[in-house]
């Protein structure tokens, strides 16, 4: 059986965008966005939370607060009945730790999930707030999503050559529509 799911980048998509994320008090979910992920779980995919995390690279954040923030996350959705499939994250910055292939764009951690799920990749989606994640999920071949929220307001009026595959206001929009 081959399993469709969604890669969900956090910071803007999920919870809040505060900029290098390190104190776990500053992680709020975004409204909406935990009925988002019970709409996805209830339609039956996959949900994966892929992150960029150079805070840790850069030293406003150890990996030990990195894992705090992620059990908050985990904990408050777990009180909705709703599981993450899998969190991955890159500690690295090339300026402080050398090139990586898991920082997005590159599409590291979705490859890494495709070896541990049987992943249909061009009939999942990979879902940001950024031209970046868009990019992400184009290098893995990947359906794309672009929401509105975090960042996406800005990064639309971006003049670029990545073209998002479909654009919601926020994920309970993608959610309710896919
Ligand atoms: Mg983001
Ligand atoms: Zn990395």
């Amino acid at each position: 059986m081959l399993i469709y799911l969604h890669f969900l980048d956090r910071d803007g998509v999920l919870n809040k965008e505060v900029g290098y994320l390190s104190n776990p008090n500053d992680f709020v979910f975004l409204e909406g966005s935990i009925e988002a992920l019970k709409i996805l779980k209830q339609k039956d995919y996959l949900l994966i939370v892929i992150t960029n995390q150079a805070a840790v690279a850069r030293g406003f954040l150890t990996v030990e607060t990195l894992q705090v923030i992620h059990n908050k996350m985990v904990k408050i959705l777990k009180e909705n009945k709703i599981s993450l499939d899998d969190i991955y994250y890159c500690p690295h910055h090339p300026e402080f730790t050398g090139p990586c292939d898991c920082r997005k764009p590159n599409p590291g951690m979705i490859l890494k999930a495709k070896l541990k799920f049987n992943i249909d990749i061009r009939n999942s989606y990979m879902i940001g707030d950024t031209l970046s994640d868009i990019e992400t999920g184009k290098n893995a071949r990947c359906k794309t999503v672009l929401v509105l929220t975090g960042y996406g307001k800005k990064e639309i009026k971006k003049e670029s050559s990545i073209i998002p595959d479909m654009i919601f206001k926020n994920l309970k929009e993608f959610a309710i529509n896919i």
